[in-house]
């Protein structure tokens, strides 16, 4: 027998062209795109508002999803953290960060299974590049949150596992539904890159409304390509070009993500030097005290080396904020679920 088809991920048109192999009318098509996006439907059974007989009928060729749960962690900070299952049996993690404010909602997406770039403090890179996610799998990661709390997802991040910029067709697609279907505007969009700079300056060229993130961790280039192999590669100065370019198509403000190490890059000489590169960009900083991976020997500045830091960033002007613990007893840092399911 034939496959069924997967109703998740499916644009109202496509589903339009099931309801309309079923001889059913388009008002159907749209009562399924509504349980799928709006009203996070687990099987075709809660269609409530579809006949018994229509169902029976949808059943026998459409399923609404084919993702499986492997893992699923919950943390004391209501953090939950799943390890999905794909199709073909590779997984990746999605993570639904819950923060004071009830009605924001933000989920963690992957892009890929792996990565390529392998920076060394992530535990992602640690395991090569597996495969890209495809678009439908990336917005399952969302409607699979959806799902199974009953919630309403309200932001998208893409710092889950995996380099989106290295998947930017199937990033592109996916937020594109996340704007169409589940009506998540594009400025409750952000995409995190390790820098890939080509791919910079195309999401300048369409003048990407949402927001791009980058991961700068660290203040020259001597102890970037330490962290990331990438700085070889893009090195920062063709960064800080491309980075100004995209500032100024777009109109918008940048986040930088800055990953504190103590002793590498958290001195008041590094604070300086990182003011020096970022001050003619528009943006805001996002300090991340390093989350411990067991495999190598960064370790978590003191708060104290925070605050310093913090502030010494803050005297330029520029908006700091220093990146709450999320689910930390669960080890929600990227990648690190992953790595103890798979040992
Ligand atoms: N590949 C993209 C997006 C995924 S990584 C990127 O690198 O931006 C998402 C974020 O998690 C990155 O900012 C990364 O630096 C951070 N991260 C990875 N390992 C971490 C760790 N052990 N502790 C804290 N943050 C970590
Ligand atoms: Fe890939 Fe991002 Fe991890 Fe670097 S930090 S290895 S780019 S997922």
């Amino acid at each position: 027998m034939e496959d069924k088809k997967v109703l998740a991920g499916l644009t109202l048109k496509e589903i339009e062209e099931i309801t309309d192999a079923l001889k059913a009318s388009k008002f159907r098509a749209r009562q399924i795109h509504n349980w799928i996006y709006l009203k996070s439907a687990s099987s075709i059974d809660e269609m409530t508002d579809l006949s018994v007989k229509f169902r029976e009928e949808l059943k026998q060729i459409a399923e609404v999803s084919k993702i499986k749960i492997h893992t699923k962690q919950t943390s004391v900070d209501g953090t939950i953290k799943y390890l999905l299952e794909f199709e073909d049996g590779e997984k990746a993690e999605t993570v639904l960060m819950r923060f004071d404010n009830r009605a924001n909602l933000t989920a963690c997406v992957s892009s890929q299974v792996g990565c390529a770039v392998n920076c060394s403090f992530c535990a992602t890179g640690k395991r090569g590049f597996i495969r890209n996610l495809t678009y439908k799998e990336i917005i399952e990661q969302v409607l699979t949150i959806q799902r199974d709390t009953g919630l309403k997802v309200t932001n998208v991040v893409f710092m889950g596992q995996g380099e989106p910029l290295l998947n930017l067709d199937n990033v592109l697609k996916a937020m594109e539904i996340f704007n169409e279907n589940f009506q998540i505007g594009a400025r409750r969009l952000t995409v995190s890159t390790s820098g890939i700079v080509p791919k910079i300056y195309e999401l300048a060229d369409i003048q990407m409304q949402s927001t791009l993130a980058i991961s700068l961790h660290a203040p020259n280039h001597d102890i970037r390509s330490k962290l990331m192999k990438i700085e070889d590669k893009y090195p920062m100065p063709q960064l800080h070009k491309a980075l100004k370019t995209y500032i100024e198509k777009t109109g918008r403000r940048i986040t930088v993500e800055y990953l504190l190490i103590k002793d590498l890059n958290d001195t008041i000489e590094s604070a300086k030097e990182l003011v020096e590169y970022l001050k003619d960009l528009k943006c805001n900083i996002n300090l991340i005290p390093y989350n411990p991976t067991a495999k190598n020997d960064y370790q978590r500045p003191s708060n104290n080396s925070i605050m310093r830091f913090k502030s010494l960033l803050e005297h330029s002007g520029k908006k700091v904020t220093v990146r709450l613990e999320r689910g930390a007893d669960i080890d929600a840092a990227c990648g690190q679920l992953k790595g103890k399911v798979e040992g």
